[in-house]
């Protein structure tokens, strides 16, 4: 047999490697601005057009790259940032590996012009697929700007892979927002098609947050700081009733690195115990400094998870110490800390703290309104659209199979488990409902009929609600704005990226529209779309999302009744919208067994 092996050309490679490090627009906007923050910048600013698949521009005004630097950075491993092993364990830049310059020159065209500040004459030089097509002195401004066209034209099968422009450019945004946060000395713009969606002064990190998040988040930041022998934490942490139900707005910075951490997010969801509402999420803007030799830094290029040494130690201080700064603040009635052995943490303020004030609307009725199909309070209609439904052929929806002899009424024996789970006797046994979900389907079904018929029962709100967005928010928003319109949504948009909720749909038990929203616009950034699903459906599920009954609501006995009656004249009354079971059955030989 012959030889088989070869290498593959250096393009072909090439293009491979960058598959690690550019998975979309958005990675070219992180790697460009973290090579800008690198360089020492003072003002970066990001261009965009169509979501960055046609442009991605950063220019700066950082220390610049001699005519050979310039050309040598495009090679694989070329870095300023490391010259040895041992450096590996000291990194304080973003990056260090070299290996953005030549994936990005790998999958795009590239043209960059960049001057040294003592220098009469800059170099341009433009790569494309890796290939150079030019290098030539130019004359610019001290700094450079690169600009990266046409991502993925030579691989034509990741081109096709992204995703829609409202996606991209929020995944932009989010990168933008990421480097912003850590970095406020640093002036950052960001345009997208020539509109200007940021426009970041150098400030401290209170004004930043603020610039990016928008006014409204001032009253709700409480300041973090702890110093310690092994970790300095300072930050901002948000006030349990402005915390909301969606992910968005929590930030862990290890040494000016944006990270996640879901193990440390415990430690902040730990100290807020008991003082958030069900299932809310406080903001977070935390910054760790750690010593680079105690963090893992063989980290994935792309990737933004970290390993500390001392983790669990770690855990402990941020959690003391956010539960200092929220009893200092008299959010929380005692300071319970829990820090045995780590000696230097500073004591607790000395303000006493007091007992929290928790609102609950306690007259909240589901029933209010004036939709038809809860006018009436005994519901009676029901029971008539009911009488005619096929019981045979029900309730073999509810179990798939050979339940056909049941009887096919309503349960009269319904009761509320833990304010979670609806239970009915039936002939087979016990049959338990998760309330969240039943209620997530009917209303599916209802949000997809008023989608195709234009049918919706809106309910006007006597005070309208406003609601202040990001510009990822408002952009989802637009692309959506439509069809929640359809589902009795009535939105204007005020200026000031502020929206104005004038009415939301009657259907709905989640009397607050204001969360609603929050919710439909962290269901529709979250939810990956079925290749099957048209758009209508996915709207129709968020928005079931948002308004169904919320789990830890008492319901009364009408409204049991009435979801349990209108599970059952669903297309699909097993399964939620997002396909988890609703309908359980406990069958009679189950019951016998567990008593036997
Ligand atoms: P890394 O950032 O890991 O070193 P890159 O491929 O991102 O690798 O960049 C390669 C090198 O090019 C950097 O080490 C730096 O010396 C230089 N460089 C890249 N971007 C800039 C910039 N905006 N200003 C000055 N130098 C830059
Ligand atoms: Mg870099």
């Amino acid at each position: 047999m012959p030889d088989i092996i070869k290498l593959l050309p250096d393009s072909v490679a090439n293009q491979i490697a960058a598959g690690e490090v550019i998975q979309r627009p958005a990675s070219l906007v992180k790697e460009l601005m973290e090579n800008s923050v690198d360089a020492g910048s003072n003002n970066i600013k990001v261009i965009i057009k169509d979501a960055g698949s046609s442009l991605v521009q950063v220019i700066d005004d950082g220390t610049g790259m001699s005519d050979t630097d310039c050309r040598l950075s495009f090679e694989r491993h070329a870095t300023s940032k490391i010259s040895a092993a041992e450096d590996l364990f000291a990194i304080s830049t973003k990056g260090f590996r070299g290996e953005a310059l030549a994936s990005i020159a790998a999958v795009a065209m590239v043209e960059i012009k960049t001057c040294l500040h003592d220098s009469e004459i800059g170099s341009m030089v433009k790569i494309n697929g890796s290939k150079v097509e030019l290098q030539e002195p130019v004359s610019c401004q001290p700094g450079t700007n690169i600009a990266v066209k046409n991502l993925f034209y030579n691989v034509p099968a990741r081109r096709k892979f992204l995703k829609s422009a409202s996606t991209e450019l929020r995944h932009i945004i989010n990168e933008f927002q990421r480097v912003a946060l850590a970095h406020p000395g640093v002036k950052f713009s960001l345009h997208h098609n020539d509109k200007e969606l940021f426009n970041l002064p150098q400030s401290n990190i209170r004004q930043r947050i603020i610039g990016v998040f928008g006014k409204s988040m001032n009253q709700s930041l409480i300041n973090v700081e702890t110093d310690t022998s092994l970790v300095k934490i300072s930050g901002f942490t948000g006030k349990p009733e402005h915390a909301r139900k969606t992910f968005g707005e929590q930030f862990f910075f290890v040494n000016k690195r944006y990270m996640r951490h879901s193990y440390l997010h415990k430690a902040i969801m730990e100290a807020y115990k008991n003082i958030l509402a069900p299932e809310a999420v406080p903001a977070y803007f935390i910054f760790l400094e750690a010593d680079p030799a105690s963090i893992d830094v063989n980290i994935h290029p792309t990737k933004t998870e970290i390993k500390f040494e001392n983790e669990r130690v770690i855990w402990q201080i941020l959690h003391a110490s956010v539960r200092e700064s929220l009893g200092k603040f008299n959010i929380i009635p005692s300071l319970d800390f829990d820090n045995e052995g780590i000696v230097d943490i500073p004591p607790a303020g000395n303000k006493p703290a007091e007992m929290p004030v928790i609102n609950i609307n306690s007259d909240f009725n589901p029933f209010r309104d004036e939709d038809g199909y809860r006018r009436d309070p005994n519901l009676r209609a029901w029971d008539k659209l009911y009488s005619g439904i096929d019981s045979a052929g029900r309730e073999e929806t509810i179990t798939g199979h050979k339940h056909k002899d049941e009887t096919g009424h309503v349960p009269e024996k319904l009761f509320q488990v833990r304010n979670r789970y609806i239970i009915c006797s039936v002939k087979s046994g016990l049959m338990i409902i998760d309330q969240k979900r039943a209620h997530e389907r009917i209303l599916y079904d209802k949000f997809i009929h008023a989608l195709q018929n234009d049918a919706s029962v809106a309910q006007k709100n006597m005070f309208p609600k406003t609601l202040e967005l990001d510009q990822a928010d408002l952009a989802i928003l637009s692309e959506i704005e439509e069809g929640i319109k359809n589902c009795g949504f009535d939105i204007r948009y005020l200026g000031n990226n502020t929206i104005s909720i004038n009415s939301q749909p009657s259907a709905s038990m989640n009397e607050d529209p204001v969360e609603m929203i929050e919710i439909i616009l962290e269901e529709y950034k979250t939810m990956e779309k079925d290749p099957g699903e048209s758009n209508r459906e996915k709207i129709a599920a968020c928005m079931a999302r948002a308004a169904a009954v919320p789990y830890g609501r008492t319901l009364e006995m009408p409204e049991i009744r009435e979801i349990v009656d209108k599970l059952f004249l669903c297309t699909n009354p097993n399964y939620s919208p997002s396909g988890k079971p609703i309908v359980s059955i406990i069958t009679l030989e189950e019951l016998d067994k567990k008593l036997r």
